[in-house]
């Protein structure tokens, strides 16, 4: 089976083909010109599918989304403004008429749990949970190797966990969501005001493992937050592993320990027994392998 996979971002949609086996055979991406709303995405995944299709013999299309999913009907239930009329676009609807080639279409996050799942740091894993870090926290709950949804396709909406009651001000409405203080955007803005616009979290990292005593203490302060979050998690699930992705996942052993350390403090001793975290291993490929496997599934 070979699947044309898409992963539709605020910036960047990521694209694909993808086999049954989880060989990636190429991946590119393109400017998501979020502006535009959502039928001009819909319209650049018609195009770029066509163009592959001259050169793949395509069976299905796959896709992983930004936004919450109604993932039975292939339908975006809600987006937030990043992507202008997103909302309530039926993806697989339009997609299977105008290419005549079944459709699947889950959450983005969902789909990186999925990838990591069958081709990466969560193999064999049949429960866990996974974290990406980037602009916000977003959220996957994995049990008996499927993703839990919820009553209406909305589980694991970490990010949104209430932190500090009287906190910072989150886009959601809410005060104090654990996204505004544990999400990699979070980190950059702490950084940002006490360094300036020229320092970067990859330097500050970089400082920080060659011993540089404030650039360990900035993102301590970080990953004890992530800590505060990452307990509730912990005592809710007594999950047995917890992954987290996100471009921040590149900074592995270094960045892992830290938050072990930080969080083993504050969990009672039986949920320390069977826990590991791991960071994401497959990168910006996860969301391609997952939504391929989530076709793969429903197909079955
Ligand atoms: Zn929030």
């Amino acid at each position: 089976m070979i699947l044309c996979t898409f992963d539709i971002g605020g910036t960047t949609i990521k694209y694909g083909i993808v086999t049954q086996l989880g060989e990636v055979i190429i991946k590119s991406q393109m400017d998501t010109e979020a502006r535009y709303g959502g039928g001009a995405i819909i319209n650049k995944i018609i195009e770029k599918t066509k163009e592959l299709k001259n050169h793949y013999d395509i069976d299905g299309i796959a896709i992983s989304s930004a936004g919450q999913i109604d993932n039975k009907e292939g339908k975006v239930i809600f987006a937030t403004n990043t992507i202008p009329n997103y909302t309530g676009t039926p993806i697989k609807e339009i997609l299977e008429q105008q290419l005549g080639l079944p459709v699947t279409v889950e959450n983005d996050v969902n789909c990186t749990a999925l990838g990591e799942y069958w081709q990466g740091a969560g193999k064999n894993a049949e429960e866990f949970i996974a974290l990406t870090l980037g602009t916000g926290i977003g959220g996957a709950i994995v049990i008996d190797g499927k993703i839990y949804s919820g009553a209406y396709f909305s589980a694991g909406e970490f990010g949104h966990m209430n932190l500090y009651p009287d906190g910072l001000r989150c886009p959601c409405g809410n005060k104090g969501c654990y996204e505004m203080y544990a999400s990699s955007k979070a980190l950059a803005n702490k950084i940002k005001k006490v360094y300036g616009e020229e320092v970067d979290t990859f330097d500050v990292f970089r400082l920080a493992k060659e011993g540089n005593i404030s650039a360990n203490e900035m993102i301590d302060g970080w990953v004890q937050d992530m800590a505060l979050g990452l307990q509730s998690i912990v005592h809710i699930f007594n999950p047995g592993l917890i992954i987290i992705g996100g471009g921040i996942s590149e900074q592995g052993n270094f960045l892992l320990e830290k938050i072990q350390w930080q969080l083993k403090k504050i969990i009672m001793p039986p949920f320390k027994e069977k826990l590991s975290i791991k960071m994401a291993v497959k990168g910006n490929e996860a969301n391609l392998l997952g939504a391929a496997y989530y076709f793969i599934n429903q197909m079955n």
